[in-house]
């Protein structure tokens, strides 16, 4: 097949509306205006394209587009997603919406942390149009809300759609990622007994009590843990984020709250991490029975991990040999991303994206040619596996 050519300026023009348009997520900063403005301007992108094009409303000014490329049918259909939000722009030491090119680069927020890949994704289905090449299978195009936050976006996307196979188009420094770690919050309440400081006989020092979690904690850490690994992603963590407690400086404290994270593998579901805690508290208290506390593990997201031999897997990795000459990495990737929630959905997921630096930093940049090849090696996914 003969290669499709990539319209740079078209795709960099598109990259620096997206970043000039301002879309900080409104839960991680007041400041933010959230992801309607965006997701206006690509809805009417997307519609100059032909596309059926439609918006999912999740909150005011939190809004997911959705934009399907319809097949003839007889083809298996594939998801593109890309989250439209930012982190907070404040504190920058570049202009965050400038979109800036410099030196074979682009500067902003969210130049690499998602618009480069939302740019990317959009123009991989506009050069199909552009060429004429008609595909059996749908393309949806799932631009979403709330990534950096609470992923309000991606879960409102599975409650209404799905596709045989799906690529997030996250910085992924070109490499292919088919692994990363999930997360637990859990909350810890230890409970004393408050009394006069002069009366150690009546008091039970809540905090006190804590710092014996807290030792088990990072004795957890160091052993336990440690000797979990996986091939991608390495070992599992935790680590103490909130502690609270106390009245004043004469009165032994009644209560102590800590709120913790783990870093969870693949294997490590939420009964794990909680039995895991059951276990550790109890050998607190088989050790000194004044010690009481109870747990809540209240928010959990799983890990996400795809096997190479997957179609979507194969797919990209074969479009990206022919681009780049050259075989792919796989990688895992330590945060968390969208990629879980699209996988317990039970769409086959697969992360790729450009290469940058500072995502989430005080200069965030990407770089150009990388997001070219993100769009060449899109192209090729979305015609192999739609056109099977
Ligand atoms: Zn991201």
């Amino acid at each position: 097949m003969a290669e499709i050519q990539i319209k740079r300026e078209a795709l960099l023009s598109l990259l620096q509306d997206l970043i000039q348009i301002d879309s900080v997520n409104p839960s991680l900063s007041s400041k933010g205006t959230g992801e309607a403005v965006i997701a206006r301007y690509i809805r009417d992108y997307l519609n100059n394209l032909g596309l059926e094009v439609r918006f999912q409303e999740i909150e005011k000014n939190r809004v997911n587009v959705v934009g399907v490329l319809k097949g003839s049918g007889g083809g298996p259909s594939l998801m593109l997603n890309g989250h439209t939000d930012t982190v907070s722009a404040d504190n920058m030491e570049i202009d965050p919406f400038a979109a800036e090119e410099k030196d074979g680069k682009i500067y902003g927020r969210g130049a690499l942390d998602m618009k480069s890949g939302v740019a990317a994704l959009i123009m991989a289905v506009q050069s199909i149009i552009e060429a004429g090449i008609k595909l059996k299978g749908d393309v949806i195009l799932t631009l979403v809300a709330d990534e950096e936050y609470a992923s309000i976006g991606t879960e409102a996307v599975v409650d209404e759609y799905t596709a045989d196979a799906a690529i997030i188009c996250e910085p992924t420094d070109l490499d292919i990622v088919i692994a990363h770690k999930g997360f637990a919050w859990t909350k810890i309440e230890i409970f004393g007994h408050a009394a006069h400081g002069s009366l150690p006989h009546r008091g039970v020092d809540a905090i006190v009590k804590a710092g014996k979690v807290l030792a088990a904690i990072e004795e957890l850490g160091k052993t336990h843990l440690k000797q979990k690994t996986h091939p991608l992603l390495g070992s599992p963590s935790i680590h103490a984020s909130l502690i609270e407690g106390g009245t004043e400086l004469s009165t032994y404290p009644d209560y102590c709250k800590i709120k913790l994270e783990r870093r969870n593998l693949p294997a490590e579901d939420r009964k794990r991490v909680t039995s895991e805690m059951q276990e550790l508290l109890q050998n607190i208290q088989l050790q000194d029975d004044r010690f009481k506390a109870d747990f809540d593990v209240f928010f959990f997201r799983p890990a996400f991990e795809i096997s190479p031999d997957q179609p979507i897997v194969q797919t990209v990795s074969r479009a990206f040999e022919s681009i780049c000459h050259r075989a792919p990495k796989f990688e895992g990737l330590w945060g968390w991303l969208d990629s879980a929630i699209l996988a317990q959905a039970g769409i086959p997921t697969v992360i790729f994206g450009p290469s940058g630096d500072g995502a989430h930093a005080v200069v965030e940049n990407v770089d150009v040619q990388s997001i070219i090849t993100t769009t060449q090696v899109l192209v090729q996914s979305i015609i192999d596996f739609c056109n099977p």
